[in-house]
């Protein structure tokens, strides 16, 4: 297993982590502001949401290399099944041809719930993989790269059909296509005794992103009160050695949701935090 003690080679700034990808909430930094506060204290890369982004991926692509890190993926493409998902992937497509023009070759695909007029969710995990095999054709033509991120079951209905590792490497293994694969997030599978097991079984080259946070004790809002490493229960070394162990060597993304703690503070003392607790906590 990698020593993060002190190398911060890895380590990545999901920019959510900052609060100001929702309104209202956040200190409102400019992304060139959080690229230089990232670079000053030795971050490795960066991931952005499509909101940041809008007409200036080239740009702020060049800004993070020209700052000596990387874009090491983008939030997210559109829901592809379920309630609210558009009628077309041309959204998709777009947020693939971002992810290009920002030099990042990792696009996230939260998937999106059941698909309305059908129950349950196998209808819906074969209208992804159908979906998704579409989209990995046009990425693969990108250079880009599509993570499916499984959540945790509570997120079912309106914002994932695909809740465990092993559904997610299933519909990468339909899909069929080289650049098809999963992200690892601690917050929806520090439960899960067989991730490494299962993550053995796929090999090295599905998975496409680790993203780093907590689960606290005592949740209070399933979706915005994350914790930050250290502060919960879940075993990060153990999921990190796992997620290691079957070969994964990229970048650790910092992705903290966190309306009424983290959101609350000065980025400055978020991002010393986070540099301090991936030294000893992850
Ligand atoms: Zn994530």
């Amino acid at each position: 297993m990698r020593d993060f003690t002190s190398d911060l080679g890895a380590l990545a700034l999901n920019t959510a982590t900052l609060g100001h990808n929702l309104d209202g909430y956040g200190a409102g930094w400019p992304v060139e502001r959080v690229v230089d506060a990232c670079a000053e204290r030795g971050f490795a890369g960066l991931v952005f949401w499509r909101r940041e982004i809008g007409t200036r991926a080239q740009v702020i692509g060049e800004r993070v290399r020209a700052s000596g890190m990387k874009v090491v993926g983008l939030c997210r493409t559109p829901y592809i099944t379920g309630p609210g998902a558009p009628a077309t992937l041309d959204e998709a497509r777009e947020s693939v041809d971002m992810a290009a023009a920002l030099g990042t070759d990792v696009l996230t695909i939260v998937t999106g719930g059941t698909e309305l007029g059908t129950k349950g969710v196998e209808e819906s995990q074969k209208l992804l993989a159908e979906r998704v095999a579409s989209l990995a054709e046009y990425a693969a033509a990108c250079g880009v790269s599509l993570a499916l991120e499984p959540l945790n079951p509570m997120f079912g209905g309106n914002r994932t059909c695909l809740f465990t590792v092993a559904e997610a490497l299933r519909i990468c293994d339909q899909v069929g296509a080289p650049n098809a694969g999963v992200a690892i997030d601690v917050y929806h599978v520090w439960w899960d005794t067989t991730l490494s097991e299962t993550l053995n079984a796929a090999g090295p080259r599905r998975i496409l992103g680790y993203h780093l946070c907590d689960w606290l004790a005592d949740t209070t809002d399933m979706l915005l009160d994350r914790g930050m490493m250290g502060d919960g229960v879940a075993d990060l070394k153990s999921i990190r050695r796992a997620v290691e162990g079957a070969g994964y060597d990229g970048a650790c993304e910092v992705e903290v949701f966190s309306a009424g703690n983290w959101w609350q503070r000065d980025p400055a003392e978020v991002l010393d935090t986070i540099v301090e607790r991936f030294r000893t906590q992850c």
